[in-house]
């Protein structure tokens, strides 16, 4: 008997209908106003099966689905024709996870900080009742935040922030305390949600004098009680096509033109063979299209007076030909990364 759900953490489908070997499925918007294009399911008991998956238009990315069966590791199936895909289920294969892209396990942090020694701590408790997780490295004066998952399927951030904490576990930035919130959209990165664009609005605009999120209104007393010298929000971008599947800074304030200007040149001469590229050519200028001023965690930080540089880090989710996205040059350019906030650090003498 086949089973296609998603009862699983990062979970998110539909079954519309079954017809013999084609499977027509929906994702689910939930509170997502517009539309949206994350999808998670696992199937059981097709080992030996070969079946047609069929979502709708923007649904699958160039290498066809993430496919996992632990929901650690992750690898691209291949690529397929229009929005469906074809999969043989081996004689072994009893459980199969599929996704539009590689999710990041909250389970995925927690052993990284078992390796690394370090202790995690709570950040708050979320709608839910959810113990939100967060992690401190390093001690100082100087205040650095750095955030993932403001929208929940954003994972590709959560891969990027992995690489920033292995560096500054070895070597932590001196005179310098740096938070991080690895899913501050917990209750959504649990529960499947895309997260974007929430009704009445997400957790990356809700930056407001009364914030309706527990974690957002966590961090912003976080920021207020010991600053923000430096801040940074990792996400991942539309689903694909032009920049989308690029790694870019996103430029929040043309008055700070020239600490982009510095920040992007040290991340560019800190990228490795085995990093995502980066190149600030690909950074999204100020006051154009979607980038406009709002009460976002990037924006709002980098307004507050004793902030020197505060954006959000978009990294692709599929990536392109000559620059595929995996776990491991995402983690890679974290590392890379947290470098260039090293040097950035030393050399602008904050
Ligand atoms: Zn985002």
């Amino acid at each position: 008997m086949i089973r296609i759900h998603g009862d699983f953490i990062g979970g998110n489908i539909r079954v519309s209908e079954i017809y013999g070997d084609r499977v027509l499925l929906q994702n689910e918007l939930r509170d997502t106003v517009g539309d949206w294009f994350y999808w998670a399911f696992c199937v059981e008991g097709a080992e030996g099966r070969e079946l047609r998956f069929e979502l709708g238009q923007n649904r699958i990315g160039y290498f066809g689905p993430a496919v996992s069966y632990d929901l650690c590791e992750w690898h691209w199936l291949g690529k397929c024709e229009g929005n469906s895909f074809v999969y043989h289920f081996g004689e072994n294969e009893s459980r199969v996870y599929f996704a539009h892209h590689m999710l990041y396990h909250p389970a995925r942090f927690f052993s990284l900080c078992q390796r690394l020694g370090l202790q995690t701590d709570e950040l708050c408790k979320s709608r839910k009742g959810r113990s939100v997780p967060c992690l401190y490295i390093g001690e100082g004066k100087r205040s650095i935040i750095f955030c993932a998952r403001h929208h929940a399927c954003e994972s590709t951030g959560s891969y990027v922030m992995e690489g920033i904490i292995e560096e500054l576990a070895s070597s932590p930035i001196e005179n310098a305390r740096s938070l991080f919130v690895p899913f501050v959209d917990f209750d959504g990165v649990v529960d499947g949600d895309q997260g974007k664009s929430r009704y009445p609005h997400d957790h990356n605009r809700d930056y407001t004098d009364e914030p309706l999120y527990p974690e957002v209104r966590a961090i912003c007393e976080y920021r207020e009680k010991h600053g923000s010298t430096l801040g940074f929000d990792l996400h991942s971008p539309w689903h694909k096509g032009g920049v989308n599947d690029k790694i870019f800074v996103v430029r929040n304030m043309c008055e700070k033109a020239h600490r982009f200007d510095e920040f992007s040149a040290l991340l560019e001469s800190e990228i490795t063979e085995s990093s995502m590229k980066y190149s600030h050519t690909n950074d999204f200028p100020p006051l154009t299209a979607w980038n406009q001023p709002s009460a976002n965690f990037a924006y709002t930080t980098n307004s507050r007076p004793d902030c020197r540089l505060a954006f959000s880090l978009e990294s692709a989710y599929f990536g392109t030909e000559d620059d595929r996205v995996s776990g491991a040059k995402l983690v890679e350019l974290g590392r890379c990364f947290a470098r260039a906030v090293k040097k950035y650090f030393l050399e602008a003498e904050i």
